[in-house]
């Protein structure tokens, strides 16, 4: 079985503005339980043209005033394009990045996210006529809806956003977007924040290794295996390691 691959880099645990609970040792523990296990790959920050690909001058102007912020919320973009490249080469891969990005809507944001990972990803990977259409699966407790503007108004890009409010019928409507979809990438907006000890106390270790589990099942099927998924929210820190382990476990099975 071949292991989801890691893209990191040491500044993401770079204390730049922003809410204290989106804080450095996020990225530290999840770092800490896959160090020993997993084949990591460094990023190099997103250029400016692929900003522009989702955001208008003026939100990256406002970002630039911190040049710390900037400098890191470009390496979050670069990791994220990258780990979406992986994932077009046949390496299934998880963007260990921060900020998140999912709340980063053209020309605003909130929710701790500055630049849309996951929409820049998606959208470079189209533009490059890498894919005709791509899923992606929000499946952390807040609606994405920076990624969800994006992609509206558009037959390109299929943007799930999972809310249920019991993990059975979570994991269910995972299977079903999966399934009646047709997509040639799986990207998952990968948020642990629904985990039963954090805010959304819904969905348990053994749910997100089974979501991850039906993403690779659905991907062997529909797009020759082509999954990636990308850190948003989660704030339980003794266990945020140990459920982003369980869904790349699930990522990894081969059926
Ligand atoms: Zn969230």
């Amino acid at each position: 079985m071949e292991k989801v691959k890691i893209i990191y880099h040491p500044k993401y645990l770079s204390d730049y503005p922003t809410a204290s609970v989106e804080s450095p040792e996020r990225v530290k523990a999840i770092y800490d339980e896959l160090k020993n296990d997993f084949e990591f790959v460094e990023p190099k920050p997103c250029s400016e043209d692929d900003l522009l690909l989702v955001h208008t001058p003026s939100i990256i102007k406002s970002v630039k005033i911190n040049p710390l912020l900037f400098e890191v919320a470009s390496l979050a973009v670069g990791g994220a394009i990258l780990t979406s490249e992986l994932a077009i080469k046949g390496d299934k891969a998880f963007g260990l990045i921060r900020p998140p990005g999912h709340h980063a809507s053209p020309d605003h944001h909130w929710g701790f996210c500055f630049f849309n990972n996951m929409a820049i990803a998606m959208e470079r990977l189209i533009r490059n006529n890498k894919i005709k259409k791509g899923l992606v699966l929000d499946i952390d407790l807040h609606f994405g809806d920076g990624t969800d503007n994006f992609f509206s108004s558009r037959k390109d890009m299929v943007v799930a956003n999972i809310q249920a409010s019991d993990r059975k019928s979570f994991v269910e409507q995972v299977k079903q977007v999966l399934e009646i979809n047709i997509y040639d990438i799986i990207g998952i907006s990968a948020g642990f924040d629904r985990y039963e000890l954090d805010w959304g106390a819904t969905l348990t270790t053994e749910d997100f290794e089974e979501i991850g589990k039906l993403v690779a099942i659905n991907a062997s099927k529909k797009c020759n295996g082509r999954c990636f998924a990308l850190l948003e929210g989660g704030y339980y820190l003794p266990d945020l390691g140990k459920n982003v382990k369980a869904l790349l476990n699930g990522m990894a099975y081969e059926s």
